[in-house]
């Protein structure tokens, strides 16, 4: 049976880590040599992905352990250059799988295809004519990528909005017409730029207006992905700290993240620690997830916390994360990166929601990592531990010698590249 427990990982070597992995998962032998090569991504692949290639760029690629969500265990690949982050999530999923794990829920897959007319004579005559007209536009749009809507998906409903409509500029006044569409598994960003440039004709014909922008919104609020834990306080007891006393300096952390946006854009952060690295490692557009996640921060009219945190009449504490989620497991670098397929594989995913939801829990995880570190010993007694050995590797140490600069380091409590740089010579004599 597959579990994500797998006590001691982080004392294997990386031969016994691979050799692990490919025992837990059903790769194929052509799979095992692709995935653990020095380059799994081929010089020839990269070239083909994007322009002016003169190389590839790796990252350290970590498994998140202990997650447990909805009743299912889940080994989740993080691709991230930052020491501490993979270790602080396993060790949270660690300790909310002894309460029952996270539960998520998706709302749905819906994006968002936005079309810009402008120059009409009467924008809201133009408005009027789009929703007479809204069957015949959802139609041909359809009929553009017929093998979305054979997959179960296609454009579902249309809205219009007149923005600036009293502008006295020209350039001010728009319609805008927003198209909703299912990309099933697809992020989806070709597909929606594919049937939103299609209909423009179309609807420039009925609204006697210009079109000129054509193009997915990245504010996916109808592709939601939400997680929740419920933590009794024993759980949260660490060194000196009651769970109580660290319960409540997690919801007053909470707080202060929620009423300052000084606060709120650090905390938010720590959330994209954890959701960044998975997005990256199933070859997702990271960039599209941050900018969407961000906006969802900001939707109040204030920039706020993603997470909420606060404590229920037992006195557990509950944490959520709700945010847009436009992932695929299909489309984009997924299929065409090795370590993406990999990636996928291993964490054992059947569809772009169920990918949703476990990049949010890892995101809810990663905050309550951050945030219980914060209330108690601080950030730095755990974080410049671990990344002592980056410290030692900035200052030449190579081979063995990182292990024991890293750990003088430690030891001294000057985790610095100037220390460092002065034990590497004094054992370099
Ligand atoms: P692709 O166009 O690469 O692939 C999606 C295709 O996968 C579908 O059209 C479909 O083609 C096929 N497919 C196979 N199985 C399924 C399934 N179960 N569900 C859905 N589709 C399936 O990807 P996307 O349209 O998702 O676009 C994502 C890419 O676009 C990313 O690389 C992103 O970076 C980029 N991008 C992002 C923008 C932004 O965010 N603003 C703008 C422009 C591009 P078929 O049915 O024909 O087999």
């Amino acid at each position: 049976m597959k579990t994500s427990r797998i006590p001691g990982f982080y004392k294997m070597t990386v031969d016994e880590r691979q050799e692990l992995i490919k025992e837990m998962h059903p790769f194929s032998e052509q799979e095992k040599d692709e995935f653990f090569s020095i380059s799994p991504l081929a010089i020839d692949t990269a070239d083909n992905m994007i322009e002016n290639v003169i190389g590839t760029f790796q990252l350290p690629l970590g498994l998140g352990l202990n997650f447990l969500i909805n009743g299912k265990d889940y080994v989740v690949p993080m691709a991230i250059e930052e020491a501490s982050v993979v270790a602080s999530a396993s060790h949270i999923a660690k300790i909310v799988r002894q309460a029952g794990g996270f539960t998520t829920e998706a709302t749905g897959r819906v994006m968002i295809g936005q079309i810009q007319v402008v120059g009409c004579t009467d924008f809201y005559v133009a408005k009027e004519a789009i929703i007479t007209e809204k069957e015949n536009i959802i139609m041909a749009a359809n009929t553009a990528y017929p093998s979305i809507v054979a997959r179960g998906g296609g454009v579902e409903d249309l809205e219009v909005r007149i923005l600036n409509g009293d502008s006295d500029s020209k350039y001010g006044q728009m319609l805008i017409l927003h198209l909703y569409i299912n990309t099933v598994d697809a992020m989806g960003a070709n597909i929606i730029n594919t049937m939103v440039e299609s209909v423009a004709p179309l609807v420039e014909e009925i609204t006697n207006g210009k079109v000129y922008l054509r193009i997915l919104s990245n504010y996916a609020d109808r592709s939601l992905a939400r997680a929740h834990c419920i933590i009794p306080p024993e759980l949260l007891e660490t060194g000196g700290f009651s769970g109580e006393e660290v319960r409540d300096g997690i919801i007053h952390a909470f707080e202060f993240a929620d009423s300052d946006p000084y606060r709120a854009v650090t905390h938010n952060k720590g959330i994209m620690n954890g959701i960044d690295p998975v997005v990256i490692a199933t070859g997702n557009d990271w960039r599209a997830v941050e900018a969407g996640a961000h906006a969802y921060a900001a939707r109040s009219g204030a920039y706020r916390s993603m997470t909420t945190w606060s404590k229920d009449q037992a006195g557990n504490l509950v944490g959520e994360l709700e945010l847009p989620m436009s992932v695929g497991t299909v489309g984009g670098a997924t299929k065409v990166h090795p370590l993406a397929k990999m990636a996928l594989n291993i964490l054992d995913i059947k569809s772009a929601q169920e990918l949703a939801q476990v990049i949010v829990a890892v995101g809810l995880a990663q905050n309550l990592g951050a945030l219980k570190a914060l209330v108690t010993d601080g950030i730095q007694k755990g974080h410049m531990a671990l990344h002592s050995r980056s410290v030692a590797i900035a200052a030449g140490a190579t081979g063995e010698m990182i292990d024991i600069v890293a750990r003088e380091l430690v030891e001294t409590k000057q985790i610095r590249v100037g220390k460092a740089i002065e034990l590497v010579e004094k054992y370099t004599k």
